[in-house]
């Protein structure tokens, strides 16, 4: 069994294949591990004998946990203690559906629709207005993504039976681009009746990301229109470190996000809405601050080990994430709020 420890210790150290066990999956499955975006990226693994532990690993062959491959089964080794490690162990293969509409596309459908674990994610804009200085979807050129292809993706993306609901995702808009995204969100429900669709989007009116008068009301149109759950990612709440990192986020400012989740929290429920917070990038008491105000909001939180990019940062330790996890506890505990996402699989990136 895997404890949870070593889930941790995946997720930030990553994971080293053996160039047999790498020849071997070349050749039975083609493409076996994600290559999309910072958070995404790596090999998606199901482990553990009741199957509860999903996780993003990525390839790092310094990496103590080491995958080969034996009698053509996968065993999982701890090298440092050079002992095998008594859990079974999967490697999911990356969407054949949209590996091979990609191929057949000039690799065109990723900009649209990528699939991990059992969620597939739609990109209505290409890029992202905002510049998070730590996220590589702003590395993309800004574009209003059409419609048309973004169903073709979806429609591909649903083939592989795995998948069983769809985030439509960020990049941020430019607030002038806002309508368009009114339209996506209705869209997609709608037409794809059978699958739960999750929003995620920074706090936003039909015309403003600031103007709080239309919150409501928005919030109120993407329940009536089909979407089931929202996801408001805070992420940094240290007021110096967001400036400096998300400027954009800065200047929506905590106190919206804050107002944004209570409206969302009374419109759609609290096991309906959660606040991702980046873990590692900020003193841990600023997370911490930010775990209490969102679960005061009604809203769960949710925590993302945070994934270095653009020379920013480093990894957490082990002992800070476990660290950050046992106070959040025992906040949540204090409003019997759970940590957010409810799905197992969709934990393959957050604590
Ligand atoms: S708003 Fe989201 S997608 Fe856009 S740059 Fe920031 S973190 Fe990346």
């Amino acid at each position: 069994m895997i404890e949870y420890k070593q889930k941790l210790e995946l997720i930030v150290n990553g994971i080293c294949l053996t160039d047999k066990l790498k020849k071997y999956l070349l050749e039975k499955i083609g493409k076996f591990y994600n290559d999309d975006y910072v958070t995404t990226t790596g090999v998606m693994l199901e482990i553990g004998n009741n199957h509860d532990t999903y996780v993003t690993a990525h390839l790092n062959n310094k990496s103590k946990y080491v995958l080969d491959l034996e009698n053509d089964e996968i065993s999982f080794y701890n090298r440092k203690a050079k002992e095998k490690i008594d859990t079974t162990i999967k490697i999911w293969e990356p969407s054949p559906y949209m590996t091979q509409a990609n191929l057949n596309n000039n690799g065109e459908y990723f900009k649209y629709v990528n699939s991990h674990f059992d969620r597939a994610r739609i990109n209505p804009i290409s890029g992202c207005s905002f510049s998070c200085a730590f996220c590589s979807v702003n590395s993309y050129n800004y574009n209003l993504n059409e419609i048309s292809p973004m169903d073709k993706a979806l429609t591909n993306a649903l083939l592989d039976e795995r998948v069983t609901h769809v985030l439509i995702s960020g990049g941020s808009p430019k607030e002038s681009d806002l309508p368009f995204l009114t339209k996506i969100y209705e869209h997609f429900p709608k037409k794809f009746k059978n699958y739960d669709f999750d929003a995620m989007c920074a706090p936003r009116g039909f015309t403003s990301y600031t103007d709080r008068t239309q919150y409501r009301d928005y919030i109120q149109y993407l329940k009536d229109v089909g979407i089931k759950g929202l996801s408001i990612n805070i992420e940094l709440f240290n007021k110096k470190l967001c400036a400096k990192y998300c400027p954009e986020k800065f200047n929506i400012g905590n106190s919206n996000y804050l107002y944004f989740l209570e409206c969302a929290s009374e419109i759609f429920g609290t096991l309906c809405v959660r606040s991702g917070l980046i873990v590692g990038l900020e003193p841990l008491k600023d997370t911490l601050q930010a775990v209490e105000l969102i679960c005061q909001t009604g809203c769960m939180p949710m925590l993302s080990p945070y994934i270095p990019y653009n020379n920013i940062g480093k990894f957490p330790t082990v002992d800070f994430l476990l660290k950050a996890k046992e106070k959040t506890d025992e906040i949540l505990a204090k409003y019997n709020i759970p940590l957010a996402p409810l799905c197992s699989k969709c934990k393959h990136n957050t604590l």
